[in-house]
């Protein structure tokens, strides 16, 4: 179902994700509702419309609905059945399903891989038993990861030795985690396609991400040094993934490229941090091409405007250096509007388009 220019979309989450998103729906006509719990809702400054009420706040979550159109996510810890909740009352898109798979490492992994996805090697482990029975199978060095609510790099213990796993596992809270098989990965990379509810399908060309410390540094286009056939084995794993779920909106995967062909690494059910180059960078950005699948819109074409393109992150006071990127002529600038620039925090971004 088409939903026309004028209507309301609903965006549960208020950091910068739902405040791109809300800039790319104003030119197409929409108006932006933002539900979130936190005090700080970046989205809801740039929005018509803003709720802060608890995810599991029914009352709330129903009276929200009644005022959009459609609904969707920018944040993936919403709890899954808040959304199935709205799902019954509004269209929400991407649904309840794809968030239940992403929310979950090893459920996401084992999704992946029975669609013929590569992934690390990987354990489920509730008992330092199985940490110590899995360190044997996988070896080391392996990464111990918290199967849920992980982020940028939190949540996650490197294995160098046997003799480091007791401490790993009291660290991540000793339940719920999942080991990998550390990859000596050649790159990293994202994939993201964009699909609507009729099935349509148009995805971005790779990214090159280089993290440190665990989070998002930079993205770097075209991908040089992948080969063209591991682009296309990752892109199609997207599409099946895309598919298998009935997706509608942007879908990110990261992939880890190996000599032997890529590795899925993880999945993000919306617009994503390696993806904040295309607002510039690309035909048609992102978020706008979120605002268009979620809508039942044609999708917008995804080639790159220049011959090469940068995002840089702005972690914390990295900020401080916004005068001197406005000083250069081909540096788009975006400011979050986040009032604490905690270190580690992504404040804004910077994408420098080459001539
Ligand atoms: P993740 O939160 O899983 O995306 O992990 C954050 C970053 O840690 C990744 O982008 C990689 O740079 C690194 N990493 C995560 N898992 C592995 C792995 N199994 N082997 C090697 N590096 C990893």
């Amino acid at each position: 179902m088409r939903i026309a220019p004028g209507a309301t979309i609903g965006i549960l989450g208020g950091g910068q994700l739902g405040r791109m998103l809300a800039l790319a729906a104003a030119p197409l006509g929409y108006r932006v509702h933002v539900y979130a719990p936190e005090n700080e809702l970046v989205a809801a400054e740039v929005s018509a419309h803003c709720t802060r009420a608890a995810y599991e706040d029914r009352e709330a979550l129903a009276a929200f609905a009644a005022g959009c159109d459609v609904i969707t996510y920018e944040f993936e810890n919403v709890p899954a059945e808040s959304v199935a909740f709205l799902s019954a009352l509004k269209p929400v898109r991407p649904g309840a399903e794809p968030l239940d798979v992403a929310q979950d490492r090893l459920s996401e992994k084992r999704f992946v891989t029975g669609l013929s996805g590569r992934t690390a090697p990987f354990r489920a482990v509730d008992t330092l038993d199985e940490l110590q029975a899995a360190l044997v199978e996988l070896g080391t060095p392996a990464i111990l990861k918290t199967r849920r609510f992980g982020y940028d790099g939190k949540g996650q213990a490197r294995i160098e030795h046997a003799s480091e796993a007791a401490g790993a596992f009291a660290e991540l809270g000793g339940e719920g985690l999942i080991l990998e098989g550390f990859v000596a990965f050649e790159r990293e990379f994202s994939i993201l396609v964009a699909r609507t509810p009729e099935g349509d399908e148009a995805h971005y060309p790779a990214c090159l991400n280089h993290h440190r410390d665990g989070i998002l540094a930079e993205t770097r286009l075209p991908a040089e040094g992948l080969s063209a056939a591991h682009v296309e084995e990752a892109t199609a794993l997207v599409v099946r993934i895309a598919d298998a779920l009935g997706y509608v909106g942007v879908l990110a995967c990261e992939f880890f490229a190996c000599a032997d062909g890529p590795l899925f690494n993880e999945m993000a059910p919306r617009v994503h941090n390696s993806g904040h180059w295309s607002i510039e960078g690309a035909e048609t950005s992102q978020f706008e091409q979120h605002i268009r699948a979620i809508c039942g819109l044609p999708l917008g074409p995804t080639g790159l405007t220049a011959p090469e393109v940068v995002m840089r992150n702005l972690l914390g006071a990295e900020i401080d250096g916004w005068a001197d990127i406005l000083a250069e002529p081909r540096a788009h600038l975006h400011l979050y509007g986040k009032r604490e620039a905690a270190p580690g925090r992504k404040m804004g971004h910077v994408t420098r388009l080459s001539t």
